[in-house]
């Protein structure tokens, strides 16, 4: 897992160099694609429930499973969220960044970028055995609503392993001391999904992009987790 995760960081950190006032969502798809390929593995994404992609491209409102398009192109002053998935040998990482477009970031904007990553680490700071998932939860949703913003609830983080989404689910809130107990040896993915306004999502006629319904911006992070015997180890740093 730790070599999955190792592919999904190269790729995220390739397309975050990419990302740039002009670049389409299409550019980051097929340059992932090359490199996910070049690294001897296969992308986790594409197929899966019949997503056409490697990458889930998601820019401003849009808060998850955005395609990627020629159509559309990134501008000074956007974010986007990039999600990547990858399988070696069976074995899946998962992880997810959202990158400023140029240097014009909207300071609320780019709080929320901020804040949305922290959220993430706030989270993977909570697993050690022992701890429980609504601990995870808790700690992710205390960092985000102190700003102001709301986690998503209609999707959650996720156990993986052989399979990209095994159980449990993972939720971005929670209260602290509820829920199942966390053992060494387990893996999770852990992806804050935040909306700056309200966090209502609606899914778009293309069946998948889920956009944030009051229109605000909307920022990912994750991270593939392994809890380990003293704490947790990031696979895909
Ligand atoms: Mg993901
Ligand atoms: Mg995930």
């Amino acid at each position: 897992m730790r070599r999955a995760g190792r592919v999904v960081r190269e790729t995220l950190e390739l397309v975050r160099g990419l990302v740039k006032p002009g670049a389409t969502t299409l550019d980051l798809e097929k340059a992932a694609e090359a490199h996910i390929k070049a690294a001897g593995a296969k992308p986790a994404f594409k197929g899966y429930h019949g997503f056409p992609c490697v990458l889930c491209t998601s820019v401003n409102s849009e808060v998850v499973h955005g395609i990627p398009s020629q159509k559309r192109v990134l501008k000074e002053g956007d974010i986007v969220s990039v999600d990547c998935g990858a399988i070696v040998e069976g074995f899946f990482g998962d992880a997810a960044i959202t990158v400023p477009v140029g240097q014009k970031i909207d300071p609320d904007t780019a709080r929320l970028v901020r804040v949305t990553e922290a959220s993430l680490h706030a989270g993977i700071a909570a697993v050690r055995p022992g701890a429980t998932l609504g601990d995870v939860g808790a700690a992710v949703q205390g960092v985000v609503e102190a700003e102001g913003f709301s986690v998503v609830r209609d999707f959650v983080g996720h156990g993986i392993g052989v399979h990209m989404h095994e159980d449990p689910q993972v939720p971005n809130f929670g209260e602290a001391g509820r829920g199942m107990k966390l053992k060494a040896g387990m893996v999770i993915a852990i992806e804050p999904m935040v909306n700056a306004g309200k966090p209502d999502v609606m899914v778009l006629e293309d069946g998948w992009t889920a956009v944030a319904a009051d229109g605000s911006m909307s920022a990912h992070f994750e991270h593939t987790v392994a809890v380990t015997a003293t704490g947790s180890r990031i696979l895909t740093d």
